[in-house]
């Protein structure tokens, strides 16, 4: 619809982001931006924060722009090893770069350890700090089923909302 007395309404994208790492003995546990002493931590050629890379790529999907493989895979050595934390700060640069506002991002957290509850406020300050925008962390088990149910891993699903700021 158009018009003159049509108001210009800037409609909000989502996006959707899910990551898995496995658990490997004898690295630091880092998830939602936080590390977790004492915690066997996730394999990957960056910290494995699982929380981290799930709400990177649902900002990056909510803008159009991708996924963290194109913008900070292989072809892009300089973020190798970078921190969940380091990679959601750039994420919502470039997605503030390609003209959109942050509304928030919500990652939910599946797998058995770490309890998050206790560190949730901790974990939601220190992704919203990253991103610019509230970022909500819950979390959830599957009842003893599959490689999160086993302790094998840990997976993380995550939704952003961003709505076009530049016209
Ligand atoms: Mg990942």
């Amino acid at each position: 619809m158009s018009g003159e007395h049509s108001p210009r309404i800037a409609l909000p994208r989502t996006g959707v982001g899910v990551d898995v790492h496995p658990f490997e003995e004898g690295r630091d546990l880092w998830v939602a931006g936080l590390r977790w002493p004492g915690q066997t931590g996730l394999a990957g050629h960056s910290d494995g924060d699982v929380a981290a890379h799930a709400a990177c790529d649902a900002l990056l999907s909510a803008a159009g722009l991708g996924d963290l493989g194109a913008h900070f895979g292989t072809a892009r050595p300089e973020w190798a090893g970078a921190s969940g934390v380091a990679l959601l700060t750039e994420t919502a640069r470039l997605v503030t770069e390609a003209g959109f506002a942050i509304g928030n991002v919500a990652v939910q957290v599946i797998g058995v350890r770490p309890k998050l509850a206790p560190r949730r406020a901790e974990a939601e300050a220190a992704l919203s700090a990253a991103a610019g925008a509230p970022v909500s962390v819950s979390a959830t088990t599957t009842d003893g089923l599959g490689l999160t149910g086993r302790a094998e891993g840990l997976a993380a699903i995550a939704t952003a909302l961003v709505v076009r700021v530049d016209g």
